[in-house]
């Protein structure tokens, strides 16, 4: 608000197609949705109960958020064929996460319970957010760009030595404390970059805590052939594919499929545009196919592996130009270094201690004046996400804070 970026709050509609390709009716999408999204409360509340009582013990650590949803989904429904698609609905999760439902751990589904508050989308982009947050340090503080840390080398906060961090240009420089900033990923990859290696708590948490594969695919028409009525808001916001049947020479591994309407944002944001969200091995599958690819290539594998998605939207026409893609633009995460190969942390089916892991990223090794934050070290209600990689520095420039002027 401060900001004055723009916002969207998406409408509640949604479009959902059965695995044949069929349109399910609103009756039964808002039925079954209303009831998934009642059974993932309830996990998430049998997963807290369980975390107050025993730490969360009392749940195998194999158990996921989709053994749960089958089990309710037989007391639920008797209709078999309404079980499945409630379950293949479940699938939306891994959108959220970015690895399938069947990999989110119950004992810590807890931990996803996430951010509440009001639910907006930038219609624009973050640069006046950053800009705002990133004041003060732009102001004060002597910025680096353009260079990787490579190593870090810390003494006993006792000996009254610096830190020092040494540069891919090979530039070394001095530090009274450092805050790693750099995502899970990274120091999974990078775990020599720290010398003397890190706490053996700490290299248990960088490991047991997984990281997931969201990505996004844009996907331009020269207009939003699937709105017919510009002037309202009318077009569900979300569209979702369950396990199609119908594309086994792209997709034969039945991955679903899901998009956002950004034809829906106020002008002049909106876009003829509508956002597919992969995760998990259909990310994989894609940015691999994709990287280093030519343009037109890239463009062709996309168009085809698509195709049969935003054909079924509705007024679709294969002899109308506009229903023929203008530009296709595909993240790559996958393959980026500096964003650890990945997206960010999820609590996966086989994690112990998840909390603690994320507490012993808080807790970073003040002994050495060695501190971390990121989305991996953020409140646990914020773990995954802008916000809570904003809190996780917020907390640590207090502790350091605290840690001074208790020093003073
Ligand atoms: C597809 C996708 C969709 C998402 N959707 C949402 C969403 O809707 N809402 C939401 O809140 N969050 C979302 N997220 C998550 C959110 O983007 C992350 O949680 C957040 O960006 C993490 O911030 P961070 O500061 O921990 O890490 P990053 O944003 O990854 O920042 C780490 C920084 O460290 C730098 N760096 C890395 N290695 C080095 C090195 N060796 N030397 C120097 N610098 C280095 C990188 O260049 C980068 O600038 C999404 C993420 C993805 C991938």
């Amino acid at each position: 608000m401060e900001t004055n970026t723009p916002v969207h709050h998406w409408n509640s509609k949604q479009m959902i197609f059965d695995a044949t390709g069929s349109m399910l009716s609103d009756e039964k999408t808002d039925r079954l949705s209303t009831l998934l999204w009642k059974i993932i409360e309830e996990a998430f509340e049998f997963s807290a109960k369980a975390h107050e009582k025993d730490g969360g013990k009392s749940i195998l650590a194999g158990d996921s958020l989709y053994d749960f949803i089958k089990k309710r989904s037989i007391e639920e429904l008797q209709d078999e064929q309404e079980r499945e698609t409630l379950l293949q609905m479940s699938e939306m999760w891994g959108a959220y996460v970015g690895e399938p439902v069947w990999k989110q751990s119950l004992r810590f589904a807890w931990m996803e319970e996430c951010c509440g508050g009001e639910e907006m989308f930038v219609a624009s982009d973050y640069s006046a957010i950053f800009g705002r947050i990133s004041k003060t340090a732009k102001e004060e503080a002597k910025i680096m760009l353009g260079k990787k840390v490579v190593s870090v080398q810390t003494e006993d906060r006792s000996s009254g030595k610096q830190v020092s961090v040494t540069c891919d240009d090979v530039s070394t420089d001095q530090f009274d404390e450092v805050v790693m900033t750099t995502p899970l990923g990274w120091l999974k990859t990078h775990p020599n970059c720290f010398a003397p290696p890190l706490p053996p708590r700490l290299t248990s948490a960088i490991d047991n805590l997984k990281l997931s594969q969201l990505e996004k695919v844009f996907i331009t028409f020269p207009s939003a052939f699937w709105i017919s009525d510009s002037t309202t808001d009318s077009f569900p916001s979300y569209t979702n594919w369950l396990r199609p049947l119908y594309a086994d020479d792209t997709n034969p591994h039945h991955w679903p499929q899901e998009i956002w309407n950004l034809a829906s944002f106020t002008p002049p944001h909106n876009h003829p545009t509508i956002l597919f969200y992969l995760y998990g091995d259909c990310s994989r599958h894609i940015v691999n196919a994709i990287y280093g690819k030519p343009k037109q290539e890239k463009h062709d594998f996309l168009d085809k592996f698509f195709f049969p998605y935003y054909s079924r939207l509705p007024r679709f026409d294969l002899e109308n130009p506009s229903c023929t893609p203008k530009a296709i633009l595909a993240t790559e995460w996958l393959k980026d270094e500096l964003n650890g190969y990945g997206s960010y942390c999820n609590f996966q089916t086989g994690v112990e201690e998840a909390d603690k892991d994320v507490e012993t990223f808080r807790d970073g090794c003040p002994e050495r004046r060695l501190w971390f934050c990121g989305e991996h070290a953020a409140p646990f209600e914020e773990c995954g996400t802008v916000a809570g990689a904003y809190l996780s520095g917020e907390f640590i420039g207090k502790k350091i804070v605290e840690l001074y002027s208790a020093n003073a």
